[in-house]
């Protein structure tokens, strides 16, 4: 029940299986939860962009298409907050990690030319999220961090 006061602070986390259907999925979760903020069609659009690159990410670079090497589906963790009007959203896997993330970053930069990837994910979040943080170790896995501040357009 709502005290009438506006909530200044929410939050939401899923774990999935790393499979290319569930990209759609948390696609539409992240702007699913996002709408409490009164967000711009813009911004919707802008940061499920965001976590497309870094979900997608997750499951073709982080689990090579989902499957870790004891042939179990890896998992992707997506937690969402919301503090006053920004929203930070981390996506994590516990994949192979990234050995070099400054170069990983680079736009054009990506170890899978074979599969037609552009190299420009990351470039993507930098330019659609005010912030990209990436933390990352080879063998544990990777976690990205982003933040919007929403409602510039209107102050
Ligand atoms: P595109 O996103 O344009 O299809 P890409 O995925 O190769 O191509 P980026 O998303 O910018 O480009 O990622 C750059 C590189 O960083 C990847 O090629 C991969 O080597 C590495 N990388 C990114 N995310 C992960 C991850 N979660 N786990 C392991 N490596 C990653
Ligand atoms: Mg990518």
């Amino acid at each position: 029940m709502s005290n009438g006061k506006l909530r200044e602070t929410n939050e939401m986390e899923i774990i999935f299986d790393a499979v290319s259907e569930n990209e759609g999925f948390a696609r539409v979760a992240v702007a699913a939860f996002m709408t409490g903020l009164n967000p711009t069609l813009e911004e919707v659009s802008d940061v499920k962009t965001a976590v497309s690159e870094a979900v997608t990410n997750a499951i073709i670079h982080g689990y090579g298409f989902g499957i870790k090497e004891n042939e179990e589906i890896g998992k992707v963790r997506l937690h969402c907050s919301i503090e006053k009007n920004v929203i930070r959203i981390s996506v994590e896997d516990k994949g192979v990690g990234i050995e070099d993330v400054h170069k990983a970053m680079e736009p054009l930069f990506t170890t899978k030319p074979e599969l037609e990837r552009s190299g420009m994910g990351f470039a993507f979040m930098e330019a659609f999220m005010d912030t990209v943080q990436v933390y990352s170790v080879v063998g544990e896995g990777t976690r990205v961090v982003l933040e919007k501040m929403l409602g510039k357009d209107c102050e």
